[in-house]
């Protein structure tokens, strides 16, 4: 079975660690690619209890960091070789700790926050905030687009509050792992543990809070933390990538909640914006770059800073590996000429669809055959075959390894669906024309 060179492997650890810094657990480098094969890079843990945190917090990490490393639509799988039970004996020692905070970034702190016309109230008031928390704008919610910054923010935030002291008991987690410790309380008769462990912190930071749309009782029991936080002039800080309404199946009670304090929008930065961060990122990493390069990554990327700085560490590797400087031709050669580069993605495709039937990467890729899932997963299968040029192959490895007939079959069924069903025909419609746009729009 074709292996995976070294190099591309240290390249996608690499990549996971600087994008996603808060998921690195330090048995990460024991982890093996074990095989590259169909669309599938299928990646060794050392226990069943690693695999289960990877399946639950990092498919999406691995999978973005493969694509970027190797160029091609690739899912990433774990496995390991123990056979294990459920997993829940041995967590007990190591997997449910409600203590632990995630780790922070060291990068990301109001220092190496570039402040635009974009995100100016995100940023005052988290500043704000950090200063004095529980006192003004209780609970402080930040909405926007995937890679615009939010994650940064609040984590500024926590560092701010260390700094100052004035925060005692900061917890800062993603909203998956609140409604894991949650279901895992449930489980194991826990509800005591978990409600001290939320109800008595001093300032609670939850990042993607979007999530919590799809589990009724996490909702429930959140509902009741942050009436008892708020309550006690507990500092509450949110993010999501759209607003408190427009947050699927969120109850209304929650809604008007969030509503109650600041709801700040983070929007696209500016090309001057962009140009400073990607000043700011360069000297960060010790990177040197020119004016004019800096000028072209700009223009080339507009709507993702993650992405921007994606291109930035992408140029430095390959004026390392050629032994020159970074200049425009490389620049230009790295980020390739206009069309290919702009051309719709398979990841923009999962974007609006996970966005428009409120599920999942992880889902989509998952074995789920619920009609919840398989519809979505379809759609995003017609999508990708009528719009991009990837191989039916491609497409079923992306989708979690399915194989050419059933994306096959997935393109004739939603076809057929479409001319049948005017509703359908409308979303679909829609959502090509989401992805035209947004194409049109890096282009112009
Ligand atoms: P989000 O959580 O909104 O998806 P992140 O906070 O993870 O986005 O930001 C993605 C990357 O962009 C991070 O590396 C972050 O440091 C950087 N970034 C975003 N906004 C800014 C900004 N205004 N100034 C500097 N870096 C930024
Ligand atoms: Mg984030």
């Amino acid at each position: 079975m074709p292996a995976l060179q070294p190099s591309v492997w240290e390249d996608i650890l690499g990549h996971v660690r600087v994008q996603h810094p808060e998921l690195v657990r330090g048995w990460f480098s024991q982890l093996e690619p074990r095989s590259l094969y169909g669309g599938i890079l299928r990646i060794r843990a050392q226990n069943p209890l690693q695999v289960r945190y990877l399946d639950d917090l990092c498919r999406v990490a691995f999978t973005e960091s493969a694509q970027a490393a190797l160029g091609q639509l690739v899912s990433a799988a774990f496995e390991s070789d123990e056979v294990g039970g459920n997993g829940h004996a041995a967590s007990k020692d190591e997997g449910f700790d409600p203590t632990v905070s995630l780790q922070l970034n060291n990068d990301y702190v109001f220092d190496n926050f570039v402040v635009g016309p974009g995100n100016r109230l995100a940023h005052a008031a988290s500043v704000a905030v950090a200063e004095a928390p529980g006192t003004t704008y209780n609970p402080l919610f930040v909405h926007g687009d995937v890679g615009l910054g939010k994650t940064h923010l609040l984590q500024a935030i926590c560092h701010e509050t260390n700094r100052l002291g004035t925060c005692a008991n900061t917890l800062y987690i993603s909203c998956e792992t609140f409604m894991n410790h949650y279901i895992e309380a449930v489980e194991r008769g826990m509800m005591k543990e978990f409600r001290y462990r939320y109800r008595e912190v001093d300032m609670l930071v939850i990042d993607d809070i979007q999530f919590l749309g799809e589990r009724e009782r996490s909702q429930e029991e959140f509902f009741h933390t942050f009436n008892t936080l708020h309550q006690a002039q507990k500092q509450i800080i949110l993010s999501a990538d759209c607003s408190p309404a427009e947050i699927p199946s969120l109850e209304g009670r929650l809604v008007s909640r969030f509503n109650s304090g600041l709801v700040a929008s983070i929007d696209m930065p500016c090309m001057e914006t962009r140009m400073a961060i990607i000043r700011k990122k360069a000297r960060l990493r010790c990177i040197e770059v020119g004016e004019d390069v800096i000028k072209f990554v700009a223009e080339r990327i507009e709507s993702n800073i993650r992405d921007l700085e994606g291109a930035l560490v992408k140029l430095d590797a390959l004026s390392h590996t050629r032994g020159g400087k970074i200049d425009l031709a490389l620049a230009q050669e790295a980020l390739g000429p206009a069309d290919v580069h702009h051309a719709i993605t398979v990841q923009q495709i999962v974007d609006v669809v996970t966005r428009r039937f409120s599920v999942r990467l992880a889902d989509l890729q998952s074995k789920k055959r619920t009609k919840s899932i398989t519809h979505p997963r379809q759609v995003c299968m017609y999508l990708a075959r009528e719009l991009t040029s990837h191989s039916l192959e491609e497409v079923g490895g992306f989708f979690g390894g399915r194989d050419h007939t059933t994306v096959l079959h997935a393109h004739r069924a939603i076809s057929t669906a479409r001319g049948a069903d005017a509703k359908l025909n409308g979303i679909l419609e829609d959502l090509i024309q989401a992805l035209r746009q947004r194409r049109v729009e890096v282009n112009s």
